[in-house]
Order: C-alpha cells, then structure tokens, then sequence
C-alpha cells in the first residue's frame, strides 16, 4: 500500500508539473479586428526620413539638431513638449519630450535617438572617416516612426499616458555613448521610474532588407508579445491573422546583444526592449554593411520597412501589449538575461526526461507490486 501511495504522490506531482508547464507556455493572443484598425503611414514615415537627412548631421549641438528639433515640436501640435539641456563628456546635449495624456499614468516610452554619429569610422574611404554620417537608418528611421505614430495616438482613444522620447547624443564618443538616455536616467527619482510600465526603444529599422529579432538585454515579456505581434502582422513564419503564412523578416530562432539607449532605464528597473535591425544592407552582416558609413542615405531605407515596425508598435499600443509588464520585478530586472532561446528548450527537454523516468518508475513498482501480491497468494502469505 504504501508503494501504491508513493506511486499515486508521484503521478499527482506529474500531472501538477505538466499543468504549471502549459500554464507557463499559454500565451495571450492579439484580437485580430485590432489589425484591421491600423493606420500606420510608411510613405510619410519615408519622407520625414529624407527630410531629416536634408538638414545636414544632426550632431549634438549642430544647427541641423536644432532645426530637427523645431520641426519635430511643429509636427506634436496638442501633445505636452519638454525639453532638458545636460552637459556631458564636453558637450551640450538636449532631450526632446512630448507627452500625451499627460498624469494619466501606466505611462509607456517609445524613444528613438535624433542624433547622428559625428565620424564614419567604418567607410572605407580612410579619408571620409572624420566626417559625420547622413544617419538615414541610424537616427532618421527610429524619429520618422515615433512622427507618424505621434500623428495617429491622439486618435487611439488610449486611456494612459504616452510619452515620446527623442534622445540626443546616442552616436556620439568611440563607442555608443548613450549620453541623453544615460543624463536621463541619471535624474530620474525611483518613484517616476516606477510609474513607467514600459520603455520600447526602435533605432535601425528602416533597412530596406528588414530582419529583425529579440535583442539583449531586454525584457523578456516584452519580448514575447512583440513575438505574439509579429505572428498576428504576418511578420514571423507563422501564420497570421488573414491565416497566410509569415514573410519571416522577425524571427525568435536567433537573439543579439545590443548594447543602446535601453540599458539606462533596464538600469532603473523599467522592462525594456530595442527593437533593431543591426544587419545593415543586403546580405550584410551583424554590425557590417552601411552601419556608420557615408553609404547610411535615404534611399537605403524602405517606406515597407518603416510600415512594418510602425504597425507593430502601434499594434501594441492598441492592444494594451507594453502595459503590466512588471510581473515579477526580480525577474525582470534580472541582467544578463541568456541570449539563446536554446536554454529555455534544454530546461523543457529535462522536464520531459525526468516526467518519462518517473512514468517508467512508477510502471515499475506497480508491476513489482502486482508479481509481490500473486507471489504472497501463492505461498499463501497473503
Ligand atoms: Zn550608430
């Protein structure tokens, strides 16, 4: 009997694993009628891009980013702007902010960087290196996308607060210097770190050969809906809403580290994530191809493209994907997160060992319980 109990104990243990495992892999799906409301506009998305560039470099300080920023504030008619000055590493830098539904709380950031990189460090021509880049994908893109999503917000009828963030100073310094996010973060109290639900950075994305997938550090919630997002678009390999299989250009079979204007606010614990593109051109690879080169020009970059991640943040917005992410803020906030997915299929492939050698145990003892039990009659011990 008491083989039997353990037995029983252990089937019941099985059969709780297996539910907390489907509890733990059921994932929200997106209203498909949410995809029929989107609005998104990549033509004018495409044309704030070749008008950014038209300025000249935006470099922090320049007076192109300051013209950038003007025109960007006469574009945020009804939206509540700000601005911060900070000086840093020898230089003057402004964040631009525009915020709708000011107070409303459950606040969400959606940040692009407006700047662009002063050197071309990677042009292959030695003697243009010095020079600052055009910065249509690296810079226009990410600021061309918040316009026109800043264009359709007011109409979305969202209930929260939305704040747009234009951060100066990404692409300044040898490495990525991230000055405006970091002077940000900086001076932020916990208490309005708190207050913001989620931070979705998009920087690189205009690439008229889009791939894109999770990049690290990153939350991992986050990560999933923008997943769930891009199955119902039609952008991952699965089959989407209209039930047609996906173009593939998002891809969860793959992860990148990336280090961008994100790290500051995952450094304040607000779940974040940047949506890019590092594989610049075609057939180019990671952090190759037109990636701070003079090449980085308007025609480089797709009205396609700029669509597609438009209407994956704007699906977001209106299915309330970037709010309540904070589930378990240990986790969340937890850094490094692993950067392959391959892990989370190893833990699963244990699970399912150790389920099948506890099945055949149990099988075991029940057969050993069974020969005892006619082994006792016969001998007449029963
Ligand atoms: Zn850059």
């Amino acid at each position: 009997m008491r083989l039997r109990t353990v037995c029983l104990v252990l089937l019941l243990t099985m059969a709780s694993a297996t539910a907390s495992s489907e509890e733990i892999s059921e994932t929200e799906t997106i209203d498909c009628a949410l995809v029929e409301q989107l609005s998104f506009n990549g033509t004018n998305a495409n044309e704030s891009v070749s008008h950014q560039v038209s300025l000249g470099p935006r470099v922090p300080g320049s007076a192109a980013s300051s013209a950038l920023r003007q025109s960007i504030k006469e574009n945020l008619s009804g939206w509540a702007i700000s601005e911060s000055i900070h000086h840093m590493d020898g230089i003057t830098l402004t964040n631009l902010f525009a915020t709708w539904n000011p107070g409303a709380g459950n606040t969400v950031y959606l940040a692009a960087h407006y700047d662009t990189r002063p050197v071309a460090e990677r042009d292959s021509n030695e003697s243009m290196r010095d020079q600052p880049i055009p910065g249509a994908n690296d810079g226009a893109s990410g600021v061309a996308v918040l316009l026109d999503l800043a264009r359709l917000i007011p109409s979305m009828e969202l209930d929260h607060e939305i704040t747009l963030f234009f951060t100066d100073a990404e692409d300044f310094g040898e490495s990525a210097s991230l000055l405006g996010a970091r002077a940000w973060a900086e001076n932020l109290s916990d208490e309005e770190a708190d207050a913001i639900d989620s931070f979705i950075l998009i920087d690189m994305i205009g690439d008229a050969f889009l791939n894109l997938a999770p990049s690290y550090p990153g939350n991992e919630t986050l990560w999933l809906r923008m997943s769930e997002i891009n199955d119902a678009l039609g952008y991952s390999s699965s089959n989407s809403c209209t039930g047609t299989q996906g173009v593939g250009i998002f891809s969860t079979n793959t992860s990148y580290g990336v280090w961008d204007d994100h790290v500051w606010p995952i450094s304040k614990g607000i779940p974040s994530i940047d949506i890019i593109d590092i594989a610049y051109g075609e057939n180019a690879s990671n952090w190759k191809g037109h990636w701070h080169t003079h090449q980085d020009t308007p025609d480089k970059v797709s009205a396609e493209s700029l669509e597609m991640v438009g209407r994956m943040v704007e699906l977001g917005l209106r299915s309330g994907s970037f709010l309540d992410v904070r589930v378990s803020p240990s986790v969340d906030n937890e850094i490094p997160i692993p950067e392959e997915n391959e892990d989370t299929e190893v833990i699963s492939d244990n699970n399912e060992i150790a389920i099948g050698v506890i099945i055949m145990a149990c099988l075991l003892l029940i057969w050993t319980i069974i020969a005892w039990v006619y082994l006792a009659d016969r001998s007449g011990e029963g």
